[in-house]
């Protein structure tokens, strides 16, 4: 069982840490595995806030190095996370030596991940090796005919996959991972990106099926329709087509209500953002 650090609270899943505990994520992951049908990491920006942005790409070490300054400037630094700009998965080499340094140098703090789960399976035991008590799973769809309209392709043992073998394949995957992130301690969010006409109608059965396998807690995103995807022109969701999407959802577990739909490169409180963080990161991936 991973033990889980008390010293420290996590913001994404303690509601009453969201205004006391900040959180940092490492762009040290740039690759990715799959194409979300409304995925666009192309920017490069400090205006722009939402996943798959960030202002640089760090290496292992140079993220530790300003990690070490980050924790001067920031009180009560309490989580350390991976979320891209990619998938951790797609760059694992990155990722777990960002993390075993990382742990080296803070062990106290708490240690998260957020992945796509196409490549999770194979490092579930060294991520409770290192102490990783908290991973998300972005899973939109638990039925490969809507997930092949959300997936454009995957990448699986060097071969691409799409359409519904590609659906099939990442949705197998990423179920397999709850019950084994379980066994290891691990607490499981699901995060699922809402699109309305394609997956809206849909989530019920997505957070049946996580909760059945023993997934703690799940956060419905809105989509943010964004420019040059396949998605681009997608109606936002409503407010009160998210709060029945939501309605159904918590019928099969907790939700998480308070997603600020972060940066790669975020750091400090969730909706409060040290943006000073982000010329500092330019800095370090000079070095
Ligand atoms: Fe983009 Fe994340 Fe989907 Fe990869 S898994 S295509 S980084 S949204
Ligand atoms: Fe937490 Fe949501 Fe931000 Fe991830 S994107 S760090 S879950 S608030």
């Amino acid at each position: 069982m991973v033990e889980k650090p008390t010293a420290a609270a996590h913001p994404c899943f303690d509601v009453k840490a969201r205004h006391t505990h900040a959180r940092v994520h490492l762009p040290v992951a740039p690759k990715c595995n799959i194409s979300c049908n409304y995925c666009n990491r192309k920017y490069d920006c400090v205006n722009e806030s939402r996943p798959g942005v960030c202002s640089a790409l760090l290496s292992p070490y140079q993220a530790v190095e300003y990690l070490k300054e980050l924790d001067t400037h920031i009180e009560k630094l309490s989580v350390i996370g991976i979320a891209g700009p990619g998938d951790p998965f797609a760059n694992p080499e990155e990722t777990l030596e960002t993390m075993r340094l990382a742990k080296a140098q803070f062990p106290d703090k708490i240690f998260c991940l957020s992945t796509n789960g196409l490549n999770l399976k194979p490092y579930i035991d060294e991520l409770a090796l290192l102490n990783v008590t908290h991973v998300t799973i972005t899973i939109n769809a638990v039925d490969p005919d809507i997930g092949s309209s959300i997936y454009a392709w995957i990448r699986h043992e060097k071969k691409i996959y799409r359409g519904r073998a590609a659906a099939e394949i990442i949705i197998k995957n990423q179920l397999e991972c709850i019950p084994l992130l379980k066994a290891k301690g691990i607490t499981v969010k699901i995060n699922s990106v809402i699109l309305p006409g394609v997956n809206d109608h849909h989530i019920e059965e997505v957070a049946k099926m996580v909760a059945s396998l023993g997934a703690d807690v799940m956060n419905c995103i809105p989509v943010l329709p964004t420019k040059d995807t396949a998605f681009e022109d997608i109606d936002k969701p409503s407010g009160p087509l998210m709060k029945e999407v939501r309605k159904v959802a918590k019928k099969h577990l907790g939700l998480m209500t308070h997603c600020s739909r972060c940066r790669a490169d975020a750091a400090g409180l969730l909706g409060h953002d040290f943006t000073e963080a982000y010329g500092m990161l330019r800095e370090y991936a000079m070095r």
